[in-house]
Parts: structure tokens; C-alpha cells; sequence
């Protein structure tokens, strides 16, 4: 397919508006802290029907500001899935508390309440906190997962990049991830790859005001300014970061923020053509399953590829895209398998991990593709196969 662009697994969109706002951000009295940031905040926490919106530097910062707020430190226990991206399980180890990895749904790819339930059985000290992932954009079962979480004394934080504009239905009505309906916090990123963009840039939601108000704290090195006192006075209380969100980023953020109905909708466009191209090629290559109360707006395009069973070593098939000018992606290596982890908790067997990692390949998706764009990928994979 040569003369065709070449096809990232993910990719900003950045129009005219958006470099219009950063600009305006620019000529403005503020590069960072002045208004844009309580504006993309407020716009946000609406967005996900959050009470409480925090910016922060990144999606990782977000994960250690939560950490830090709820408390969690040395000899506490924290559950993550392996099937994730590194920050996830590192949070944990940036406030001393240490990891129990918990297994994932071979086919969803997603922490269930039987694997939460199974983790905790190996769980060495007391557990304070269990970071579901949404992975790619599906939601993981949140009243299960939070029940269970509740009764062993620990808090949910939803670790939600892949979620944005994500809903679920547990048969009560439509909820948003990131309404705070069943955990103490959820965390987003707007790395280029996710849904939307600030170049670096992360926010976390709350419905507890006072874990807003410590967010906030220690978001800015744990400065505390109290109304009516000497104009130059600040107070510390306990030492914070500089995870700052600026201006010029928040600037950006708000005018991605009013594309995301357009961004979330193309995605599900996107992602329904992908279904039923990729139809004719079952049971060899399946889209990852969606669980039934999960309304996505997938952040990835994953592929479950049995490539033991086509002979096909998935290094050839990856090669074989890229020539045709096709990037893909594997999410994740399982986090428990990481030398780091391994030197720290020794070798553990998550056979659900291992089999989605086995067979998952992620394929391009992002809101400026064209349909003929899914045609070409799905093509091109089924000829790397063996399929077409
Ligand atoms: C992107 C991502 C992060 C980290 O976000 P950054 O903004 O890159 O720091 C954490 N967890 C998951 C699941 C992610 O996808």
C-alpha cells in the first residue's frame, strides 16, 4: 500500500479551534495557574458527571496524587491487574505501599471480582486500595468489584485513560465512568494516544470533597492559603509535588474537551466497522469481548489472534503491518512478569494474563481514520494470517 499514509494504533486530533485556544493561552496573562485550569476542570468534572475535578501533570501523577490523598503508605497492600500499563502497579511503590498482583478475563482482558476475590486471598498485609483498569475503554464489573473491596477494608481507584466517554449500565440506567459512583477516585490521561489531548497532562475525579481539597494540596507542593489572612501567607502542612497542570496545557484540554461527543462517536463508528470486517475471520481473530453492561468509546482496537494456532509468531504479523504501512501495539506485557516485580514478589502464574497476552494485538484507531482505513488494516492482517 504504498502512497498511503502510514496508520498509527492511536493518534491526536488537533484542528484550527484547538490551536486557536493554546494561542489565546498564550497571550494571556497566565502560562500556568490563572483561570483555564478551574475552567478545563469544571468543563471536565461535567463531562464525566464527577463532582470534584483535579488537573494534574499526567495520568501517572494522577495515580500517585491518589495514593498520597487516600493515605496509602508502607505496609499497605494494594491490587492491581497485571494486565496494564506500568503506572497502574508503580503508584503503589511511589508511596512505599507494595503490589498483590490479581488476574484478568482472558478475553476481556479485565479484573474480575472472582480474580479481586483471589488476590486478596494472597495478599500478605492489609489492603487499602484496588485499581480496576478499563481496559481499552470496557468497564470492569464496579458494584462487584467494589463490594468486595468494601468488605476487605479497601477503596476502589479506577484507573480510567481508556475510558473517557465510557458508560455502563448495571440495570439501573447509564452511568459515567468517572461519576464516583462506586470508588474514592478515578484517574485520567490526555497523552496523545488517549481520547483527548494535552500532550502530557492528566486529571483526577472525586465525589469527596475533602480528597479534592488534599488533591489540590498536594498537587502544588502542599501549599495551603486561608481566606482573609495576610495576602502573602501560605501554610504547609505535609510536603507535595509540583504536578501542576499550566494554562497553555488546560487551554488545549478545553477545546478537546468540546470535541469529545464528535471524537466518541467516530470512535464508535470506527469500531463498528471494525466488527464486521473482522467478522469473517472468526474464530482465528476475534474482537476482545465487551461485557454486557459496558458502553464503551474504545480508546484501543484490541484483536484476540491465536497465533500458535496459525503458525503466524505475532513479530512476523506486527512486520508484516508495518510494511503495509500499519502500526499496532500489544497492550499489555503483564506488569507481574516485569524484572522489577519479579526481583520484588518473586515469579507468579496469572493464567488469564498469559493468555491474553498470548493472543492480543491492537490495531489501529483513532477519530481522523477513514472506513477504507479499517478495510486496509483488516486486509492486510488477514494476508499476514494466512487468512485471506
Ligand atoms: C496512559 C496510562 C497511564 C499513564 O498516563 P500518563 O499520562 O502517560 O502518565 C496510566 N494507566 C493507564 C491504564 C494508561 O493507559
Amino acid at each position: 500500500m504504498s502512497g498511503a499514509a502510514f496508520l498509527p494504533y492511536g493518534r491526536q486530533d488537533i484542528d484550527a479551534a484547538d490551536i486557536a485556544s493554546v494561542t489565546e493561552a498564550l497571550q494571556s496573562d497566565f502560562l500556568t495557574t490563572g483561570p483555564r485550569v478551574e475552567a478545563f476542570e469544571a468543563a471536565f468534572a461535567s463531562a464525566v458527571g464527577a463532582p470534584h475535578a483535579v488537573a494534574c501533570a499526567n495520568g501517572t501523577a494522577g495515580l500517585h496524587l491518589a495514593m498520597l490523598a487516600l493515605g496509602i503508605g508502607p505496609g499497605d497492600w494494594v491490587i492491581a491487574p497485571s494486565v496494564t500499563f506500568l503506572a497502574t502497579a508503580n503508584c503503589a511503590r511511589f508511596v512505599g505501599a507494595e503490589v498483590v498482583f490479581a488476574d484478568v478475563d482472558p478475553d476481556t482482558g479485565l479484573m474480575t471480582p472472582g480474580a479481586l476475590e483471589e488476590a486478596l486471598q494472597r495478599a500478605p498485609g492489609p489492603v487499602r486500595a484496588v485499581l480496576p483498569v478499563h481496559l481499552r475503554g470496557d468497564s470492569a464489573d464496579l458494584p462487584g468489584l467494589s463490594r468486595i473491596a468494601r468488605s476487605a477494608g479497601a477503596v476502589l481507584v479506577e484507573d480510567a485513560p481508556h475510558a473517557l466517554g465510557s458508560e455502563v449500565d448495571f440495570g439501573d440506567g447509564p452511568e459515567r465512568i468517572g461519576s464516583g459512583r462506586w470508588s474514592a477516585a478515578a484517574t485520567f490521561s490526555f497523552h496523545p494516544v488517549k481520547t483527548i489531548a494535552t500532550g502530557e497532562g492528566g486529571m483526577v475525579v472525586t465525589a469527596d470533597e475533602a480528597l479534592a481539597a488534599r488533591l489540590r494540596r498536594l498537587r502544588s507542593h502542599g501549599m495551603e492559603r486561608t481566606a482573609g489572612a495576610d495576602p502573602w501567607l501560605y501554610e504547609m502542612r505535609e510536603p507535595g509535588f509540583n504536578y501542576r497542570l499550566p494554562d497553555i496545557l488546560c487551554a488545549l484540554g478545553q477545546s478537546q474537551l468540546k470535541r469529545l461527543p464528535a471524537f466518541a462517536a467516530r470512535r464508535r463508528e470506527l469500531a463498528h466497522r471494525y466488527a464486521s470486517r473482522l467478522a469473517p475471520l472468526a474464530p482465528h481473530v476475534r474482537l476482545a469481548v465487551t461485557p454486557p453492561w459496558s458502553r464503551p468509546v474504545l480508546h484501543l482496537l484490541t484483536v484476540l489472534i491465536d497465533f500458535q494456532g496459525l503458525n503466524r509468531p505475532r513479530r512476523q504479523v506486527v512486520e508484516a503491518l508495518a510494511a503495509d504501512g500499519i502500526g499496532s501495539q500489544v497492550h499489555y506485557i503483564p506488569v507481574h512478569s516485569q524484572p522489577y516485580y519479579v526481583g520484588r514478589y518473586g515469579p507468579l502464574d496469572l493464567p488469564g494474563a498469559a493468555a491474553w497476552y498470548r493472543r492480543c494485538l491492537s490495531l489501529p484507531l483513532f477519530p481522523a481514520m477513514a472506513d477504507l482505513d479499517v478495510d486496509r488494516v483488516v486486509l492486510s492482517l488477514a494476508r499476514a494470517l494466512g487468512l485471506d
